[in-house]
């Protein structure tokens, strides 16, 4: 029997077992993580100001070993409808995810049980929660106390426990190695034609990649149709993929999208729906999320005081997020964005 049991050792869960760990190493913490393929989750990398600012607070640096070649100074930022182009700059550290995320959860100290394995169901039994796990060797069963949901966007413990009815993209992204010196090193790419969403390219360690967030019905078809037209505008293929890659990305569109759990089952990170709908910047959320809420469990083990720290702790946090939601309308409106773009208000000319 735990006290707690994590489902999720991403940043949200890797932050929040170390610093309850750390704090009280006599409590008994479960984090349970679905085996990966080694390649770590898909993601752009990018760690946003938001994301160093939450860093220098938990006094954390960085080490080089979680960097990818190069660092970036701009986003090129593409409508392919009217075809315009414009730079802005940006404070962005260019990592590798796989490494950011080994190096957060190098963090937990041997106090925390960490397993290799996927929860795949949760029941709440008289108070307690039986948590089924899929490992290489079997299935297995663990009872906790309480529970924490930190299993990103397609949260199993969000969808079972919560009335869950957030607006999921379907992320794609695939990987290229060959001639990619003309691809932008960092794009934000707008299509009205395939997406009502934003699609990038990131150069890291001499590959290159394209992903994008798409509607769920006919996301393949639009991704393949928005690399074409991308490739056309870019005026080069990408060529084959060294790799390709998909999951679920959360935007969340309403007040009510932010769920940061209730007495006994707490979410952090995106699996509450933390995550910004306007740049889906959100290791900065899960970071602070995991330290908010250890710093609630450390405040006294009644659940229900737990949640009010928890959901008092979060609002500065959740009002951040929610102020995202009108400026991705703006993005997202062909209209609005052209305005803005041919403005060229904060944009950066460059050097011919
Ligand atoms: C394509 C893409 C690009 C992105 N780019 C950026 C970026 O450049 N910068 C940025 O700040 N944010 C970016 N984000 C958002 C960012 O990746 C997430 O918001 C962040 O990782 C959330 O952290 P988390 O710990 O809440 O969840 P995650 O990082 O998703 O971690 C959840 C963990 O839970 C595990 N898990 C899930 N379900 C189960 C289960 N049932 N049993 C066991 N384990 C389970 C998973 O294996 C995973 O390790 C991007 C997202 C996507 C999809």
């Amino acid at each position: 029997m735990y006290d707690v049991a994590v489902i999720g050792a991403g940043p949200a869960g890797a932050v929040f077992a170390a610093e309850l760990a750390a704090a009280d190493p006599a409590r008994k913490i479960l984090l349970i993580d679905g085996i990966g393929d080694g390649k770590g989750k898909m993601c752009g990398g990018l760690l946003a100001p938001d994301a160093q600012k939450v860093l220098a607070k938990l006094n954390l640096t960085l080490p080089n070993s979680t960097l990818a070649d190069p660092q970036i100074f701009a986003v090129e930022t593409v409508d392919l409808v009217p075809r315009r182009v414009r730079h802005y700059t940006r404070h962005y550290l260019n990592m590798d995810r796989a490494a950011f995320d080994a190096w957060l959860l190098s963090r937990v100290p041997p106090s925390v049980t960490v397993v290799a394995g996927r929860c795949f169901a949760v029941t709440e039994e008289g108070g307690e929660y039986r948590l089924r796990i899929r490992r290489k060797d079997g299935v297995f069963e663990e009872t906790a106390a309480c529970l924490v949901g930190a299993d990103g966007a397609n949260s199993l413990v969000r969808r079972r426990f919560f009335q869950d009815t957030m607006l999921r993209y379907v992320a794609l992204q695939e990987w290229y190695s060959g001639d990619v010196e003309n691809i932008p090193h960092y794009a934000c790419v707008f299509d009205a034609k395939t997406s009502d969403s934003c699609s990038w390219t990131i150069r890291k360690d001499g590959l290159a990649l394209f992903g994008g967030a798409f509607r769920r019905e006919g996301c393949r078809s639009a991704f393949a149709e928005q690399k074409s037209r991308l490739e056309s505008h870019l005026g080069q293929p990408f060529g084959d993929p060294v790799r390709r890659e998909g999951c679920f990305v959360a935007s969340p569109r309403k007040w009510r999208d932010f769920i940061p759990g209730r007495p006994g089952v707490y979410l952090c990170g995106e699996a509450a729906g933390f995550i910004s709908a306007s740049s889906f910047e959100g290791i900065s959320s899960a970071i602070l999320s995991g330290k908010l809420l250890a710093e609630s469990f450390l405040g006294g083990k009644n659940p229900r005081e737990i949640f009010q720290r928890y959901r008092r702790k979060t609002l500065p946090l959740r009002l951040k997020l929610w102020c995202k939601i009108p400026k991705m309308h703006i993005l997202c409106s062909p209209v609005l964005r052209s305005l803005i773009m041919r403005s060229g208000i904060q944009s950066v000319k460059r050097y011919r």
